[in-house]
């Protein structure tokens, strides 16, 4: 009987396996063609400055909208991009993309793009960057380059002079998911850092663990020891905020501040033209 369940078990675990790999398979392949099917988007969320409420820049973050799945998360989509390798031309993309649209606000804001291991390691990075600024006409210190120390570790040095090209640019870059990952304070010391974004999963639980309340702290005093401004992510609540304020936190991001939109919602931030009154659409009532 224990033998015979144990096969169940298997053939069940096999059968899960065999859905898994066509489903893998089958978004490898879809993925490939996302980008010239036009099945990407990318949405924006405000980055605002805590002490005047002011909203200094966006994060550029990516999404699928794919024709039978719908809406595929970045967390789902992007490690099976950078296996494949259509990261490469999926991250050009975003970066051409976000550096046109952000080139086109009235107002000089700044705009974080996400970046790949695997786009890090890539050659010609940083000539690729330098090209898309010229194209698209955006100013180098308005765009900054999102990387988590994950993302450096597969070839340090490689790494950091690819860093050191595109710094020389006037771009800035900033540390993502800090805390999280294989984190290294040594990493902080080595690498042109601009920025250090505390991840989510610290932010959500400031005002209800003293850990995570403790460990937000020894970030801000680590930021302001090494002159690196903080940014906290994922800011859901005005309890999160206050703590935040309190403790001289710069900056802040997350959905009490806006979620994660198309750039027409932000149109009253980046200074967009309110549309005049008379040139409005008007629907007449019956
Ligand atoms: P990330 O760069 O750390 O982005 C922050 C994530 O937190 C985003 O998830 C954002 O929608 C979410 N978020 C923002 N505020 C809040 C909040 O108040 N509460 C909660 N619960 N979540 C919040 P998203 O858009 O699903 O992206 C997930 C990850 O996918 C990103 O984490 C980033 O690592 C990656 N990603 C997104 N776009 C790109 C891209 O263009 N290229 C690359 N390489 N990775 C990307
Ligand atoms: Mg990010
Ligand atoms: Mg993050
Ligand atoms: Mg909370």
């Amino acid at each position: 009987r224990a033998k015979s369940d144990g096969r169940g078990c298997y053939r069940f675990f096999e059968a899960r396996m065999g859905a898994q790999v066509r489903d893998r398979r089958l978004m490898e392949h879809d993925l490939r063609h996302a980008v010239t099917r036009g099945e990407l988007a990318i949405v924006y969320q405000p980055q605002t400055r805590i002490d005047t409420g002011e909203t200094v820049g966006f994060e550029a973050l990516l999404r699928w909208i794919h024709p039978e799945r719908g809406h595929v998360s970045p967390a789902l989509f992007i490690p099976v991009a950078e296996e494949t390798g259509a990261i490469l031309a999926i991250g050009e993309w975003v970066l051409r993309e976000t550096c046109r649209e952000a080139a086109s606000w009235r107002r000089p804001l700044r705009v974080a793009v996400n970046v790949s291991a695997v786009q890090i390691h890539s050659p010609a990075f940083a000539e690729l960057v330098h090209a898309v600024l010229l194209t698209t006409g955006l100013p180098a210190e308005r765009l900054e380059l999102e990387i988590t120390e994950t993302a450096l570790i597969r070839d340090l040095p490689r790494a950091l002079a690819t860093l050191r090209k595109v710094k020389a640019l006037g771009v800035r870059i900033a540390m993502d998911d800090f805390g999280t990952g294989y984190s290294s304070l040594s990493n902080l010391r080595a690498f042109p850092f601009d920025k250090i974004k505390i991840d989510a999963s610290f932010t959500r639980s400031v005002d209800t663990s003293e850990q995570a309340a403790a460990i937000v702290r020894t970030v801000l005093g680590l930021g302001r020891g090494l002159g690196l401004p903080v940014l906290a992510e994922g800011v859901e609540t005005i309890a999160e905020l206050a703590f935040l304020g309190a403790e001289a936190c710069p900056e802040a991001q997350g959905y009490l501040f806006g979620r994660p939109s198309a750039i027409a919602a932000f149109a009253h931030l980046t200074g967009e033209p309110e549309p005049a009154a008379g040139a409005e659409p008007r629907v007449m009532a019956a």
